[in-house]
């Protein structure tokens, strides 16, 4: 069966995308086709949370990396899933990505799994404030580090390697000086319940499952694929390499996503 035919034959959608679907975006992948790393893995919860260096490691970084992130546009994959919501297809879409761009595409039925990085929260308060404004803040404390370019890496911040970060100002809230941390969810944390709550029961009233650029390598993600096969749906998956629930597929395309795609534009 073609993607086009497994499309055609299903009318409620539960679609699962990653990292694969914004790489033409310029916000490259962590993994390899095989699933294994192929640069050191993010930041934790617990180191981030756990010293004041990770955390200045961490904005420094992304102080660098934000520039060229806060400006990536959606691609063709994007636009074809966009294009497929408004054939009236998608129950839901889930993202392991949180860099907005389904959204920016102009698909609307979106929970954004992982969090978004457009968003900076204080675990103070819960205030959260624009990740623009949060840049124009860094910048203006740390003049120095602002002038520096380094490639970007898949969380927004960039392959930036200094011996010494602890010249690096990072602010506190301005509502109650708490700590800020970016809205999403690092490795080491859980998806908040709420979300995976809301994620489950649209699954429950699809009729197929559909994967996009993604490994599934990470648990939060895979636990769908395991879900949506007890339940009895046929899944279809598209990735260039392979992925942690190729046994549970009905059809497999190790295609770029928006080649893949391309037939809904
Ligand atoms: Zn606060």
């Amino acid at each position: 069966m073609s993607l086009e035919d497994f499309i055609s034959r299903h009318h409620r959608l539960f679609i699962l995308t990653g990292a694969g679907c914004s790489t033409p975006s310029g916000i490259p992948d962590y993994r390899d086709e095989q699933g294994n790393w192929k640069r050191s893995p993010p930041v934790t919860y617990q180191a981030f949370m756990g010293a004041q260096a990770t955390r200045q490691r961490y904005w420094a970084r992304s102080l660098v990396g934000w520039r060229r992130f806060g400006q990536a546009r959606p691609n063709g994959a994007h636009q074809a899933l966009a294009a497929l919501e408004a054939l009236g297809k998608t129950e839901l879409l889930v993202t392991q990505n949180v860099d907005r761009l389904h959204q920016a595409a102009g698909s609307s039925r979106v929970v954004d799994l992982h969090g978004r990085l457009d968003l900076v929260r204080c675990l103070g308060c819960e205030r959260r404030t624009p990740r623009g404004a949060f840049q124009a803040e860094l910048a203006g404390r740390n003049p120095h580090w602002a002038a520096l370019d380094a490639d970007n890496a898949p969380d927004g911040d960039a392959d930036l390697e200094a011996a010494d970060f602890s010249s690096f100002t990072v602010p506190g809230c301005v509502a109650c000086g708490g700590l800020l941390k970016p809205d999403v969810v690092f490795f080491g944390e859980n998806v908040p319940r709420e979300r995976v709550e809301r994620a489950y029961e649209h699954l429950a009233q699809a009729d197929a499952m559909l994967i996009i650029g993604s490994s599934l390598m990470v648990y939060s993600g895979y636990r769908f694929a395991q879900a949506a096969a007890r339940q009895g749906l046929p899944i279809a998956a598209v990735n260039l390499g392979r992925t942690r629930a190729d046994e549970l597929l009905t059809i497999k395309l190790a295609r770029p996503c928006a080649e893949a795609l391309a037939f809904l534009l």
